[in-house]
């Protein structure tokens, strides 16, 4: 006997018993992303490597650590470990800047990262997401976040908290840098690994260090003053009021954390997160943001973006458990022709129907029924002959002879 094979550490199959949940918050998503005009896009899994390196940026994680990558015809191909820089592409590739703005696209599907698997980490894993296209004022922002928000409410999900921030442009943010630099050198040695390497490469990811020796430093009074400083220039300083006050008046409640600067490179001015209380160490459950320059960075026309993305994992693993559908009638036939017949009738009137396969008992029969549909469909001797089937509701006993084109009107 050959030897059991198991499915890859950090990935998961999604089973029969939950797909129901995985197709309400993909319905959903769909339902409220259409209310505000947004398009499905669905992209390729693999890419060029060069596009996450460009386009995530190589001083992040996700690309330094976290990339599945592999050769193949002498071309570096990596599957995608997220699916802004995917979508990028493709509205460039596709003249979508010369389609009026706001171009606004929806995704959703598998991706994948090589991380320490944990509960709410997985190596694959997946995203549902937004993004928006040719839009610079902050009631793109508002909208965005606004999207996040009836989203999760759609499935839900009331009780999150939003966090957002603004990581200026950079312009504004090359000072910011430098001054946190500069106050931060004298302990440069005593900081982890990591830090030690963000701190020429990438400074602001600095902030969001979990080392609890690296969070006592970013403590101190000293860098504390430089982190709460105000260092956005007049225009990103404007941005983020009136993208404030959008959400005041929306009645979306938001956080201001300053230590939130997001793990990739390509945000530009606002940047925000949404989490909840209930998912432990791994509680973000949607990330987002703007990034005005990537589009020109992967070589399009400079167009101003924002968008976010959010774990469906965790997502769900916040959700009440649903039951799954049952069948809405069971046939019960000694006869499987006419079984046949009437199963395709009533399927063309958009019902779920099925029947015993396998010349099992009458009372087999019945019982499968009970257990699987909310109506069994008695179609005997006598039924057949006069052309009506035995309904009986499963749920209360009840049970009456009906004319068999009536059958499809069964309540479900
Ligand atoms: P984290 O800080 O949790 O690693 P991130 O900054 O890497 O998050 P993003 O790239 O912004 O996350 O992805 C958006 C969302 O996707 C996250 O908020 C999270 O819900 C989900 N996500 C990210 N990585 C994973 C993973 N390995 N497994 C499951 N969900 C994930
Ligand atoms: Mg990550």
């Amino acid at each position: 006997m050959g030897q059991i094979l198991k499915v890859l550490k950090g990935t998961k199959d999604i089973l029969p018993q939950d797909i129901n949940m995985w197709q309400f918050v993909e319905e959903k998503a769909n339902k409220v992303f259409s209310s505000f005009g947004v398009k499905e896009i669905r992209t390729p899994i693999i890419e060029v490597t060069e596009l996450f390196s460009r386009g995530v940026g190589d001083t992040t994680d996700i690309v330094n650590k976290e990339m599945y990558t592999f050769e193949k015809s002498e071309r570096s191909i990596t599957l995608r470990p997220e699916n802004t820089a995917g979508v990028v592409r493709s509205y460039i590739e596709n003249g979508m800047h010369r389609l009026p703005a706001p171009v606004k696209l929806w995704y959703h599907g598998p991706m994948f990262r090589y991380e320490r698997p944990q509960a709410g980490r997985q190596r694959q894993f997946h995203q549902v997401g937004v993004e928006m296209f040719g839009i610079k004022q902050p009631a793109a922002d508002a909208e965005i976040i606004l999207m996040a928000t009836d989203f999760l409410k759609s499935v839900g999900l009331n009780d999150l908290e939003v966090e957002i921030n603004s990581l200026g442009c950079p312009k504004c943010r090359a000072d910011f840098k430098e001054k946190l630099k500069a106050v931060i050198k004298p302990y440069l040695n005593n900081l982890c690994e990591d830090c030690q390497n963000r701190y020429e490469k990438n400074p602001l990811r600095l902030l969001d260090c979990k080392v609890p020796e690296c969070q006592a430093i970013y403590a101190k009074k000293e860098i504390q003053e430089v982190i709460m400083s105000d260092f956005l220039c007049d225009e990103c300083r404007e941005h983020y009021k009136e993208l404030k006050l959008y959400l005041d008046n929306l009645g979306i409640k938001y956080n201001e954390n300053k230590l939130l600067v997001r793990g990739l490179d390509y945000y530009t001015r606002t940047v925000f997160e949404i989490k909840s209380n209930n998912l432990g160490s791994q509680n973000a459950v949607c990330g987002g943001g703007r990034y005005d320059n990537l589009v020109e960075q992967l070589g399009g026309e400079p167009t101003p973006a924002i968008g976010f993305a959010m774990g469906m994992e965790r997502l769900i693993s916040l959700l009440p458990q649903k039951e799954s559908k049952k069948l809405d009638g069971y046939i019960v036939s000694n006869d499987s022709q006419e079984a046949f017949k009437l199963a395709q009738e009533l399927r063309a009137h958009g019902l779920n129907i099925e029947f015993d396969l396998a010349n099992k008992k009458f009372t087999k029969q019945l019982e499968k029924a009970s257990k699987v549909a909310n109506y069994a469909l008695i179609l005997g001797e006598d039924e057949i002959k006069s052309n009506q089937v035995s309904v009986k509701n499963l749920a209360t006993g009840e049970q009456k002879a009906i004319n068999r084109e009536d059958c499809k009107n069964i309540e479900v």
